[in-house]
């Protein structure tokens, strides 16, 4: 029987990146589900071995499932451009890495305009964003679900909203990128939403 999750239940956020579990928990407000986040509870990141979204998304949901002893929801996304054979795809995170290594996503978008700049790649530059879904409980049952939003890459970047490539990615049929949109339109719109309305169908309770 497929388990499904409802009001009352808590869910640990497999996740450290605070933009992803922001934008989780606003998803999941209807259903008063209590949602945890894995750094609060002092689980660290596994390390993200797999070479596909969905493959990720299942190892970090599983680990996080079993070290809590509750249900986990993880999220593995990010930017595929055309042009560039998929890249960064699932090194997106990794592109925004400097020298000291920390993350800064100007230096990411400007590694994905010079890419494309050194290919002489014509535009419009066509690129879309992945998100993977995964739903694991401590016993190692895990469903996972794929979203994707499609648009292009502009420059230079627009907008300070939302978080990592954001500012450069505009949305087929949208005016403005998601680093300009207001965050309910792109909630409305994402592969995050697209992925969520998936796994909801399949494991949310009616809210
Ligand atoms: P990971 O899934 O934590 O490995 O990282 C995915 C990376 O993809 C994030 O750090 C962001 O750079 C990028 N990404 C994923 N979703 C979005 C989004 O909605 N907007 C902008 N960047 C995103």
């Amino acid at each position: 029987m497929t388990r499904m999750l409802g009001s009352g239940d808590r869910l640990v956020i497999a996740s450290h990146n605070r933009g992803k579990i922001r934008e989780i928990g606003e998803l999941l407000a209807p259903w008063q589900i209590e949602v945890l986040a894995a750094p609060d509870l002092g689980i660290s990141d596994p390390e993200e071995t797999e070479t596909s979204f969905e493959g990720n998304a299942r190892l970090k949901a599983l680990h996080v499932a079993k070290a809590s002893g509750l249900p986990a929801l993880a999220d593995d996304s990010g930017l595929e451009v055309a042009a560039l054979d998929g890249q960064p795809g699932i090194y997106s995170a990794r592109w925004a890495e400097t020298e000291n290594g920390s993350r800064d996503f100007r230096h990411a978008m400007a590694r994905v305009h010079a890419a494309l700049r050194e290919r002489s790649a014509p535009e419009p530059w066509r690129a879309r964003f992945v998100c993977a879904l995964a739903l694991a409980w401590p016993d190692g049952e895990c469903a996972v679900f794929e979203g994707e939003v499609k648009g292009r890459i502009v420059w230079p970047p627009r907008g300070d909203r939302g978080f990592g490539y954001d500012p450069i990615f505009l949305p087929d049929g949208e005016a403005e990128t998601f680093g300009e949109m207001e965050p309910a339109r792109k909630h409305a719109m994402s592969h995050r939403a697209d992925a969520f309305a998936k796994l909801k169908t399949a494991l949310l309770a009616e809210s």
